[in-house]
This record gives structure tokens, sequence and C-alpha cells, in this order.
């Protein structure tokens, strides 16, 4: 599976399920959007493992989600849980990738046999690259866990993360991973955004107009399930009822699924999206733009959750994820990630 064929699922209502395994972490990259640490008490126990496989093997061939997420944290410092999850998401026909900031590769890229066990049995593998993360894990070592997936026949990708468009870090990076792999290894080029370390002094802003972001659910390192990945929502407790679907130890992946098709505030957020929302219910634009205006939505229903709440409802929702989907992953990559690499997402081929 390439990373164009997962963006292109990234606006379809629970298309996609992210699992943050853990918000553990060794390396201590300054930018993180996690804010993860080795210290973190969000560490899955015997008990959440099971849930977390539980919830995963809830999938049927006729309800799962198309593609899985894996993140943490770090994900691969759960190598064995890693692959258990995979295996299980596979068995319903669900595909799998994992995203990693590869800190078992410091000392010249070795790859231990667990991890990468968990690896090679991936659809997807993903791996974190970035200026202060390289002062953690040379690209080198990068360069080195990549070529040794790709030998081994799993499709990769790159998450560059840069100060901006015109960050000179990127343009090395890229060009680098261009030079090294040519078209075998697609990028996703990011900004650095206002969460995690690096929030200091920021404010958080979104891109305005629908929120593509609403449509896959997040299991939270908690357990809780949230209607979008948006770092703030998925770390601070109450989670907003419109965003939360339900927590692993209770809920399973049909009743997750439903929740998120069939929830008006959901539907609304995907095709109007939280400012327009605010300026029909009255309520005006939020301090803290596009994210903080959806968290602090009013929770009483309105005359749009009433209209929302039907058929045509759903079919508004269906119509607005397959012209999102119609305009490609590039177009998607435009919007949430930095616009002049978008079309590293398919280098050398049309995006
Ligand atoms: S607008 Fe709302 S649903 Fe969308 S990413 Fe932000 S907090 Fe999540």
């Amino acid at each position: 599976m390439e990373l164009s064929e997962i963006l292109d699922l990234r606006p379809e209502p629970a298309g996609g399920l992210l699992v943050a395994l853990t918000r553990r972490c060794p390396l201590a990259c300054a930018h993180c959007s996690t804010d993860s640490s080795m210290d973190s008490a969000d560490h899955p126990d015997r008990e959440r493992r099971a849930r977390l496989l539980r919830f995963v093997r809830s999938f049927t061939p006729g309800s799962r989600p198309d593609v899985v997420l894996l993140t943490g944290g770090e994900p691969l410092l759960l190598p064995g849980l890693a692959y258990d999850l995979t295996r299980a998401a596979q068995d319903a026909g669900a595909r799998v990738s994992l995203l990693s900031g590869l800190f078992f590769a410091r000392d010249g890229g070795r790859i231990p046999a667990p991890i990468l066990r968990t690896i090679t049995a991936l659809d997807h593998f993903s791996a974190s690259l970035d200026a202060p993360h390289e002062r953690e894990v040379p690209r080198a070592d990068v360069f080195r866990v990549l070529a040794r997936a790709l030998d081994a026949g799993v499709p990769v990708s790159l998450h560059l993360t840069g100060a901006g468009p015109d960050d000179p870090y990127l343009a090395d990076a890229t060009a680098a991973v261009l030079r090294e792999f040519g078209d075998r290894v697609p990028m996703l080029v990011n900004e650095v955004r206002a969460v995690g370390r690096a929030t200091a002094g920021r404010t958080a802003t979104g891109p305005g107009g629908p929120c593509t972001m609403a449509a896959w659910p997040t299991v939270a390192p908690d357990g809780t399930v949230l209607a979008c990945c948006n770092q703030r929502t998925v770390d601070v407790r109450p989670a907003p009822p419109h965003l939360t679907l339900g927590h692993i130890a209770e809920d399973d992946w049909p009743t997750v699924r439903r929740r998120t098709l069939d929830s008006p505030r959901l539907r609304l957020l995907r095709t109007l999206g939280p400012d327009q929302l605010r300026a029909r219910s009255g309520a005006g634009p939020a301090p803290g733009g596009y994210c903080a205006g959806c968290r602090a939505l009013p929770q009483q229903p309105g005359p749009d959750d009433a209209a929302a709440a039907g058929a045509a409802g759903r079919l508004l929702d269906q119509l607005s994820a397959a012209r999102l989907r119609a305009q490609g992953p590039a177009a998607l990559l435009r919007r949430h990630g930095c616009a002049p690499y978008a079309h590293l997402v398919r280098p050398g081929g049309t995006a």
C-alpha cells in the first residue's frame, strides 16, 4: 500500500482508524507534536493491550476500516503488540501502516529481530525525518532502515517536518531522499504545528472550510476513541462530547463506525467545518482558531444538527467525501501539509 493510497482514503468517513499505542518515546525531538517521553504513564499495561486486540478483532470483512495507522509515541517500543494488531486487522481485510521515529536505528541502522518481524508484516512503513530528529537518529541510519524495508518488499514513506516552505532543511532533505531512492520513497512534508513541545508562543490555527480530519476515529493512548487526531483533542480530558466516539473498554469497531457515520455534528464538521457551524449558530469566531472553535462548539443541538441527522445529511456527507477524494492526495497535502512539496506524495508520478 503506497502513501498516496492511504491519503486517498483520508476524507472517507471511517475509512481509516488511527491507533496511538503509547505516549512513550525514547527520542526527545524538540518539535514533537505528541509531547512524548519515556516518563509518560500512558503506556498500555496487559489489560489495555488485551482491550486493543479485542477492539481490532471486532473488525469483520463487512465492517472494518480500509487502513489502520499505528502511531505513538513510538509504536515500535511494543513490537509484539504492533505485530499482533497488524495480523488481527489483516485477518479482516484491513491494511496496516506504522509510523516510527526509528529509535532503534541509531547504531548504524541495525533493526532488532522483533522489530524487523513487525515491519515486514506491515502493508506500509513510514519513518519520521526532520532537523531535530536527525540529531537523535542520523539520516544515513534512517536511509538504511528504509532500504532494508524496501528490500523486504514493504512500501515505505517519509514524514518530513520543517519550519515552512522556505526552510532550507526541507529543500536539502527532500533532494537527498530523491537522490538516494528516486521515486521509491514518497514523502509527506509538513510544517511544525502548534502542538507538543513546539507550542510555546504559537496559536493553533486551521485551514478553514470542512474538516477532513473528522473522518477517521483515533484511539488515544488511554483507550478513549476520539473523532479526530487533533493532538489537543487526543490529550485533554474530558474531550468534547461531540468529538468523543467511545472507549475500547466498552465499544467495538462496528459501534464506533456507526457513531462516526451517523453523528449529525460530525457530518456537519465534515461538510461545513467548525467556522461555518459557529457562524450559523450565532457563536461567532472562537479565540484560538479553527480547532479551538470546534472544541468549543455549543453542545445543544441546533437546526443544522436536525437537518444533518436524516438521509439528506448522510448523502451530503458522502458527496463531500467523494468530492475531496476526486481532488487527489496532493490537493489534500496542499491544504494540510507544506504546499510546495505536496507533489512528493507521488514522486515521479501525477499527483
Ligand atoms: S476541526 Fe474539530 S474535528 Fe476537525 S481536527 Fe479540529 S478539533 Fe478535530
